[in-house]
Order: structure tokens, then C-alpha cells, then sequence
């Protein structure tokens, strides 16, 4: 998948170079971001630089699975402009990539790092302090999985609670990725209104 160029030209981040999704061919889990940084257009590969570091660590640490068992993409493959949060009509038009690579790794597990990814996953205008950590039931795209919305790495390094906040969130991933973990059904989350709204 990494040589390949995007021909979605009614896309607004049409014209970035693609940071295409890597890992596993049969992940343990997948990972979801919501688009490539500063260092992953640079390099090309998912959740590289600090973050990415920050990642790997997270998940050997606390979920106790390698990196090399899971498979890490984006909800949107291009870069945004000023590394801001890509927009409901980029998120669309690459949605066909993310449904053709769930579809192909069919994972059973799946965590969504942040709240762009967590909202758009869930259908639901919700915040992050609400549903980190919990694990929610999916009807996905070629099957059932197991929805776990993470805190972003990058969010641990605010302060020692924010910290404990995104390692509770692994560890709860490594759980139900052990079957420690029961899920819950995502229709039994009420919207935040305030943001339903926006
Ligand atoms: S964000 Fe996705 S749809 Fe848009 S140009 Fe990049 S790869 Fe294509």
C-alpha cells in the first residue's frame, strides 16, 4: 500500500504525499490516529517521531503487546495544513481507504487514539473524559469488533495525571485484547448536546 498515490481530487488535502497505514498483516489490533504529523510526512510512516516513540512504549509497558503485532493508521492519510484537526469532508473522502483496510485486516480489537478518531468511529459528539478507556461493541465493517477509545500519547505529557489517565486507557486496551475486558453497547452513550451543536 505505501507506493501508492491518491487520485481523490475532490479531496482538500488532495496534493500531500499519502502516509499509508503499516503493521501487522493479522494484527492482535488496530490503531487509528487521526492523521499524519510533521515527522510522519516526513518519513511516511504512522505515528513515527515522539509520538510514536511515546506509542510503542505505551503499548509494550501497559498493554503488553509489541508494536510489530498491531497495524497503525489514520482516518485521513495527508497531512492537514498547520497540523490542525482534519475536517468532516477530508475524513469522508478518505474513508474508503480505512474501510478497505479494516475490511482487510478485520481486526477484532480496535483503539482509537484521540477524539477525532473516537468520535468518528463511534458516530457520536462526545468528549474523550467520557469514554476513554471503555471498551464499546462495533458493528463494523465486515464484522463485530471491540472499540477502545485512548487518549493520545501525546496527552500524557502534560502532567502526571493526564499520564496515569492515557496508561489507565492501555491497560484497559490489553485487557480486552485478553478477554479480561467486556464490552459495552456504544448505543447506551447519551451525545454531550454542547458539542452535538457545534
Ligand atoms: S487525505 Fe485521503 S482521500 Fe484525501 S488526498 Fe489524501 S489519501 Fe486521498
Amino acid at each position: 500500500m505505501k507506493s501508492r498515490t491518491c487520485n481523490m481530487e475532490s479531496c482538500p488535502l488532495h496534493g500531500g504525499r499519502p502516509v499509508w497505514g503499516a503493521g501487522s498483516s493479522s494484527p492482535i489490533c488496530m490503531l487509528i490516529g487521526e492523521a499524519p504529523g510533521p515527522d510522519e510526512d516526513t518519513y511516511g510512516t504512522p505515528f513515527c517521531g515522539k509520538s510514536g516513540q511515546e506509542l510503542t512504549m505505551y503499548l509494550k509497558q501497559f498493554t503488553k503487546v509489541s508494536r510489530e503485532r498491531c497495524y497503525i493508521t489514520n482516518l485521513v492519510k495527508c497531512r492537514p495544513p498547520n497540523n490542525r484537526d482534519p475536517h468532516v469532508d477530508e475524513i469522508a473522502a478518505c474513508e474508503d481507504y480505512l474501510t478497505i483496510e479494516i475490511a482487510e485486516k478485520n481486526p477484532s480489537v480496535i483503539g482509537t487514539v484521540g477524539r477525532v478518531a473516537t468520535q468518528w468511529l463511534l458516530e457520536i459528539k462526545v468528549t474523550m473524559e467520557r469514554v476513554h478507556g471503555i471498551p464499546f461493541r462495533w458493528d463494523g465493517v465486515i464484522g463485530k469488533s471491540i472499540i477502545v477509545p485512548l487518549y493520545h500519547p501525546a496527552y500524557g505529557l502534560h502532567s502526571p495525571r493526564q499520564m496515569r489517565d492515557v496508561i489507565e486507557d492501555f491497560t484497559a486496551l490489553g485487557r480486552v485484547i485478553r478477554g479480561q475486558l467486556k464490552p459495552r453497547a456504544n448505543n447506551d452513550i447519551e451525545p454531550d448536546y454542547k458539542l452535538e451543536e457545534e
